[in-house]
This record gives structure tokens, sequence and C-alpha cells, in this order.
């Protein structure tokens, strides 16, 4: 491989290399190259995300004959209660520099959800309660950013639609790095809030999501800035493998047979897949990845379930209107590899407009306690909607991915939620609000 001197050059000095070789001198690299997923052409392991030829999207090709006999389910099982438990399976060579504490979140039974759907294994992925900063985008940045250490980089940035600015500020204040947050200027106040309080630069542009990503294509290239989610894409997509580890391994090493994804870039719905995919070829899991992938979008911004519905082969990109902005991207980079996961995993695409995704974010929480944002909101009714229409048998494990935290877009369901019953402090005055707002039962 083309890739392996150079590899080995930017390795050396920095990092703790965890696969001595049987001579006990030299050692292998767990990330062997870059792949183009398009035609195939090989790269060697370097902050880059396109193919000279085609143009197509890289991705990172891990060293399998090294990683296959060290992993098992105890040796997983006996890793830290973070996505770092499946560190041989990420592609970094040394430990984590950032983000040590990311991942591992709740996997919840939702019984009274389902009862509400009809169905009787429903769960929640709550990433709602990521650490730090309450989103999924936290396992891609750890992975990004400590690939980023790695290369060598003191600066990082990122294009977002609010979660990944939040994501990569923190991180960058831990790791100890210079950052530069790119965001379009009328996003929700917590998101903003959510950047600015880490004391990262944040860069508030006035155009939609896809004209500040095209913006910061073309800083990345002047400034030489590591862009978590450009030049670092293979590495911060891998990152969200670990929502798909996690699932299996608390259904108890098992796929589940429904996975309902909320679609902006495309990534995250193909990771999840790919890690399931990982752990079968593995041998982690009982029964194989059965798995239908589905993909949920706000109709206001809709050009991957548009696309799934249409029979389309390719993604026509949309200008984005909804309040769900977290998944607000019209052009999704990983548009055209999310249809096709969807399609040969034989799920389904579907799209709920702003006012039901506000049904679905008041659902969740009046059913399992949970507080999701705007794009929960959205997957919660779409998955509501494919239940009716007869998508899922009603004892089959079905599984909704909640990527963010309700409290950061409080604004999309503020004035739509109960108000508040203002009294006195003492008895006679709770018992008049009791009687004339009737929310006495047995009164
Ligand atoms: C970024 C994001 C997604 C989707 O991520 P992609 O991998 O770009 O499709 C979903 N939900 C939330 C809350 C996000 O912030
Ligand atoms: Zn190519």
């Amino acid at each position: 491989m083309l890739g392996r001197e150079i590899t080995e050059l930017i390795r050396a000095p920095l990092f703790d290399l965890r696969f001595p070789s049987p001579d006990g001198e030299r050692t292998m690299a767990k990330v062997l190259g870059m792949k183009c997923r398009e035609c195939g052409e090989e790269y060697p392991v370097a902050p880059t995300h396109v193919c000279e030829l085609c143009f197509g999207p890289l991705e990172v090709v891990l060293n399998w004959a090294e990683i296959t006999p060290r992993v098992t389910r105890q040796s997983i099982e006996a890793g830290p209660k973070s996505m770092w438990r499946y560190w041989d399976l990420l592609p970094v060579e040394g430990q984590p520099t950032v983000g040590k504490n990311v991942g591992y979140t709740p996997l919840v039974k939702a019984e009274r959800l389902g009862r509400e759907l009809g169905l009787n294994n429903l769960y929640i992925k709550n990433d709602a309660v990521n650490h730090p900063t309450l989103s999924f985008k936290d396992r891609v940045v750890a992975c990004a950013l400590t690939k980023a250490r790695e290369f060598g980089y003191e600066t990082v940035a990122c294009a977002s639609t609010g979660n990944l600015a939040n994501s990569v500020a923190a991180h960058a204040a831990e790791g100890g790095f210079k950052s530069y947050v790119f965001i379009p200027s009328d996003l929700e106040q917590g998101k903003i809030l959510g950047a600015l309080i880490y004391g990262t630069n944040v860069l508030a542009v006035e155009g939609n999501y896809d004209e500040v990503n095209r913006l910061c294509a073309e800083a990345g290239d002047r400034y030489g800035w590591a862009f978590v989610n450009i030049n670092l894409r293979p590495f911060y997509g891998d990152g969200s493998k670990t929502f798909g580890y996690e699932i299996a391994e608390q259904l108890g090493w098992k796929a589940p047979d429904h996975v309902i994804v909320p679609c902006a870039g495309g990534s995250l719905v193909t990771k999840i897949h790919k890690g399931l995919n990982e752990f079968d070829r593995l041998g982690l899991l009982d029964g194989g990845v059965p798995t239908k992938m589905y993909g949920a979008q706000a109709t206001g911004c809709s050009p991957i379930t548009t696309a799934i519905k249409n029979n389309a082969e390719f993604v026509r990109p949309q200008r984005p209107n909804t309040i769900a902005r977290s998944i607000a991207i019209g052009n999704p980079a990983d548009g055209y590899h999310a249809l096709d996961v969807i399609r040969k995993s034989g799920g389904w695409a579907e799209d709920v407009d702003d006012d039901e995704m506000i049904e679905g974010i008041k659902l969740l929480g009046r059913t399992e306690g949970i507080f999701t944002e705007t794009a929960g909101g959205v997957t919660v009714m779409v998955t509501k909607k494919l239940a009716e229409q007869g998508r899922f048998g009603k004892d089959d494990i079905v599984v909704i991915a909640i990527t963010g935290n309700g409290l950061k877009t409080q604004e999309a369901v503020q004035g739509k939620i109960g108000a508040t019953i203002g009294i006195q402090p003492n008895l006679a005055s709770l018992d008049a609000a009791l009687h004339t707002e009737k929310l006495l039962v047995n009164a």
C-alpha cells in the first residue's frame, strides 16, 4: 500500500501503539489507509475526504486481520462505560485525548410509547443525554478530534446546524485546541449559547447550512484547519458507528429489526448499519443483521425521504424551510449512500411537517419522560407514521434514534404546551385552583 510509509512517518512519534508484532519490535497501524467508496482507489491515511479521481467520498480502511482476534464480547464488556469500549474498531491509533466519557447512553424500553404505537418491543436509544453536549454529535467529535491531535492539528473547526458546533466547541476547550465554528446566523438561542459558553469563535453566517458548508470548504483550504465534518469527515463518520454498536450490545448482542434515524447529511443512518454489520462480521451477534434502516426528515427539508418515496436514483437538493434546524441540510453529503443503505436494508423513509414534529416532542415527553429536540419530534412521529403504514410486526424490535435534547430548542414548543397554575402559598388557594381548573379527579 502506497500510504504505509507516510502513515508510519506521521504516526511514529505520537502514538501509544497498541499492536505489537510477533517479534515485539515493529507495530502495525490500526488504520491501513483510505479508500474511495465509488471507484475503490486507495490513499494513505491523511486528513482528506474526497477521491482525486472521481470525487467520491473516502472511507477509512481498518486492519481487520489485526483487529478481529482482539475483539470479543468479553473484551468489549471489560472496557470503559463510554464509546471507547469499542476503541479497537475506531480509526485512531492512540488512546482518546478528548471526549473520554462520550457515549454508552441508555437504551430505554419504551413501554408506554410502545402501547400508543401498537409496538411491544419499542426502544429509545437516548443520545439526548449524551455527554458532554446532549447530542449524538459528541460521538463523531470525540473521534474526529482525537484524530486531529494525531495528525498534529492545533486548530479545529466545523460547519454546523447547531449540535456539532456545541460539541466541537466543548471538546476543543477540553483538549486545548483553538476552534472556529460556523453556523447559520438564525439558529436557536440554545444552540448559539451552547457554543459561545465554551469560549470558541462562533462565525454566524448569513445564509443556510448549505451556504455555510460551501464557505467552510473554501476556508479549510485557505487556513489549513481541521474541519471535523469536511477534511476529517471519514474519521468523524466512524464515530457514529458506536451508536449502532451500543444498540446491539444493549439488546444483548442482537441487532434490532428496525431502526428509525433522523437524517441531516445522511451519515448517521449509514454508520449505524455499518456498525451492526461490523459486529456481525466479528461474530458478536446472535441472529445476524435483519435490521431495516429508516430515514426521518422534516417535510420542509426532505431531500432524502423524497428520493426514497419517489424511487429516485439521486437526491435532489432542496432549500430548507423547517424549524427542525439540526437536520435542515438541503444538499446532504452522504445522501446517495443513505438512499443505498435504506433501500438495500429493506427500509423506508418518511417525513412529517412542523406541527406533527411538535406533537412528537410532546408525545415522547408525556409517555417516556424524555425531552427531545425538534429532530427527535420528527423521528418519533415518523415512527408513528411507519407503524400506521404497517411496516413493523407488533413484536418486532424497533429502535428510535433520539439524537438531541429539547432544552436546546425550547422555541419550538414555547406557547404550545400547558401553562403554569398560579396560586398563593396556602391550602385555600390551592383548593380553589384545583377546583376551578377541575384538576381533582375525585373532588
Ligand atoms: C446532526 C444531527 C443528525 C443527523 O446527522 P447526519 O449524520 O448528518 O445525518 C440527527 N439529529 C441531530 C439532533 C443532529 O444534530
Ligand atoms: Zn474514486
